[in-house]
């Protein structure tokens, strides 16, 4: 059986916290503000993964005001959703997500994101897909004021 699943993130970009986006972090500034590490890539995927799975979003796996998520790597969080994934007896097909943010460039950290997410997941390099982009300087990405993310993912289950 295949199941499709869409994850949408966005955060407030702040000074004085550092940018984590993939698992990766990223020399910049800014960074996004959150209750976790603020890493939009990996809640978008996320968030996809228990879309696919029909079990509600990542506030409700991991509330803000539990205090135990609080500064939380989201890694984890990614980990602990693949576990969910494969305890109901899924794996991943593939994953295609887009970060958009202004600034810094994205594009020369895309290999390490990519790196990251597959080696959590599970799966071969090849099916991760990690693009970025700017917003051409239009909205609250566009001034440097948020990052968002978006991402795709198709599961299978059985063999
Ligand atoms: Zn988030």
């Amino acid at each position: 059986m295949l199941r499709i699943g869409i994850g949408n993130d966005m955060h407030r970009m702040v000074e004085g916290r550092p940018l984590v986006l993939g698992g990766v972090q990223i020399p910049s500034d800014r960074g996004a503000e959150g209750h976790s590490d603020a890493d939009a890539l990996l809640h978008a995927i996320a968030d996809a993964i228990l879309g696919a799975l029909c079990e509600g979003d990542l506030g409700v796996h991991f509330p803000d005001q539990d205090p135990q998520w609080k500064g939380s790597d989201s890694t984890q969080l990614l980990s602990r959703v693949m576990w969910l994934a494969r305890e109901q007896g899924f794996h991943v097909v593939n994953v295609d997500a887009t970060v958009i943010l202004e600034a810094p460039k994205l594009r020369p950290h895309a290999l390490t994101m990519r790196e990251k997410i597959a080696e959590i997941l599970g799966v071969e390099l090849a099916c991760i897909s990690v693009k970025a982009k700017t917003n051409e300087g239009l909205d609250a990405i566009g001034r440097g004021e948020a990052v968002a993310a978006q991402a795709v993912v198709l599961l299978e289950s059985g063999t």
